[in-house]
């Protein structure tokens, strides 16, 4: 076999951490789709590419010697209600592959069979939520996120029982690694403080390396997260994105956006925006979502004060202190990267209300997001996004002041304009577009859509003709209102 760098160190930390699990075969396993750019960046052996091989491994129906599989234990706030045990209950962990830069990714199967952690569940995936992950992940990625990404995804050739009888598949998920919040809380509630420090070390010592200097190593982690979720959501906010289940099992320590359920993108903007079937009660809507950020590492620095000082009124402090900055943080990166949406590189305090009136403005006319911002890098000179709004003179006195606002700016107009249009996607996985790829396949076996979708993505700020529908949005009847995990 072709030389490949695979190291499964989660699997040498103590076994309370998770229950080691086989995937459960499948009856006839088919290619849906195989990710080479990402093959190629992990140098996963050519052997598994696309490959009756590779379908075999990613179907869970044959375990190479390199393999370790085992299910990981979590615990987690579900919509704010603490629940001690829930762990991957249909996702498996295979092994860690050191790719050519020498970054470590964890290589997961998710819906490949029930696990110590199922209660219950079938632990497999329709194939419906496989495709909406692909596509919105792999999307995320191209947009610069930082994401968990889709290796391959192949169908059982199985049937699911949900609501209604469904084809089955299997995600193939690489990560950084698949430390959550919840994998803290689960060590915390049952196994002491000590196996909390064997979990802290090891985050540490792979994704904040910088930390093990620090006069307080552990508060120095919690600070780390803290900057890397304020850094993630507001990515999600500048680009429409709803996570949708923000329960803390699916924030992960890495920063990475994680657990692609019924997460969607906003077309028509407004603050409130919520998609997700299961949020009855809003508390994961777009606006939300910055709030139970900060909440939720509030409760990974609870796991954390024991190990931050002896002295737990100290500890109390210094984790409070850390947490306190997460708004400011937040509010600092929002405004960095909304003021380069439309195209200020040295923002000022006062383009906070520039873009505020303009958000207002947006949702008072029900504008959508991602052809609004598009649309500006085109309104430089010309009142291009008019068309889009119904109060066309509130439109029209925001344009004048935001070109006077440009005018400060050093760089040209065409400069300007040049760089809005890199940050300001043409496509996005629309939940309309996504949707009709997921129908195609579930119903016909029609992948079409999906691949047609998954290409124009692969190229978000191209004007690519071939694409210009699906930079369209949604007709008041192909409108999705729902999305489903
Ligand atoms: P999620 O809402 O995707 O974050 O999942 C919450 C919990 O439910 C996790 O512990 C999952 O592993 C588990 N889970 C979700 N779907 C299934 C399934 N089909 N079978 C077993 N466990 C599942
Ligand atoms: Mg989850
Ligand atoms: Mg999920």
């Amino acid at each position: 076999m072709q030389k490949f760098n695979v190291d499964n160190s989660y699997q040498r930390l103590p076994d309370s951490f998770f229950k080691r699990t086989t995937p459960t075969p499948v009856a006839d396993p088919q290619w849906i789709s195989f990710n080479q750019p990402l093959a190629d960046q992990l140098d996963l052996p050519q052997q598994y590419w696309a490959s009756d091989e590779g379908l075999q491994l990613f179907a869970g129906n044959s375990l190479p010697d390199w393999s370790d599989p085992v299910a990981q234990g979590y615990a987690g706030h579900q919509f704010a209600n603490f629940v001690a045990q829930l762990g991957d209950g249909r996702a498996i962990l295979l092994a860690e592959i050191i790719d050519k830069q020498k970054r470590r990714f964890d290589i997961q199967l998710k819906g490949a069979g029930t696990t110590a952690y199922s209660r219950g569940g079938d632990g497999r995936s329709p194939i419906g939520p496989v495709i909406r992950e692909y596509l919105l992940s792999e999307a995320m990625h191209v947009l610069g996120v930082p994401t968990t990404r889709a290796l391959a995804a192949v169908a059982t050739g199985e049937t699911v029982h949900r609501d209604v009888p469904q084809p089955g598949a299997i995600l193939t998920r690489v990560a950084s690694s698949h430390i959550r919040i919840g994998t803290f809380q689960f060590i915390a509630a049952h196994q002491g403080t000590g196996k909390v420090q064997v979990l802290a070390d090891y985050v540490i010592n792979r994704h904040y390396p910088d930390c093990k200097s620090a006069e307080r190593p552990y508060l120095a982690m919690l600070e780390a997260v803290i900057q890397k979720q304020a850094e993630l959501v507001s990515h999600w906010m500048s680009l429409g994105f709803i996570h949708g289940v923000m329960n803390t099992d699916n924030m992960s320590i890495s920063g990475e956006t994680i657990d692609y359920g019924p997460c969607a993108f906003i077309d028509n903007y407004h603050p409130d925006a919520l998609f997700s079937s299961i949020d009855r009660g809003g508390r994961y809507a777009y606006s939300n979502q910055p709030k139970v950020a900060q909440w939720n590492l509030a409760r990974l620095a609870e796991c954390l004060v024991p190990l931050i000082d002896k002295d737990e009124e100290k500890a109390v402090e210094l984790a409070t202190e850390a947490l306190k900055t997460f708004s400011q943080t937040y509010e600092d990166l929002w405004l960095t990267r909304m003021a380069a949406k439309i195209g200020i590189r040295e923002p000022q305090p006062e383009d906070r209300a520039l873009l505020n009136e303009l958000l207002d403005l947006m949702a008072d006319d029900e504008v959508d997001f991602t052809l609004l911002f598009r649309a500006l890098c085109d309104s430089l000179e010309a009142d291009h996004c008019l068309d889009l709004f119904k109060q066309q003179s509130a439109c029209k006195t925001w344009l004048q002041k935001w070109r006077q606002r440009l005018s400060q700016e050093s760089a040209s107009g065409e400069e300007t304009a040049l760089q809005m249009r890199l940050i300001n996607p043409a496509i996005i996985p629309r939940n309309h577009r996504v949707q009709e790829a997921i129908l195609a396949a579930e119903q016909e076996g029609d992948l079409r859509p999906f691949n047609e979708l998954k290409a124009a993505l692969a190229e978000p700020f191209s004007d690519n003709p071939e694409y210009q529908h699906l930079t369209l949005a949604p007709k008041p009847e192909e409108k999705v209102q729902r999305t489903f995990c």
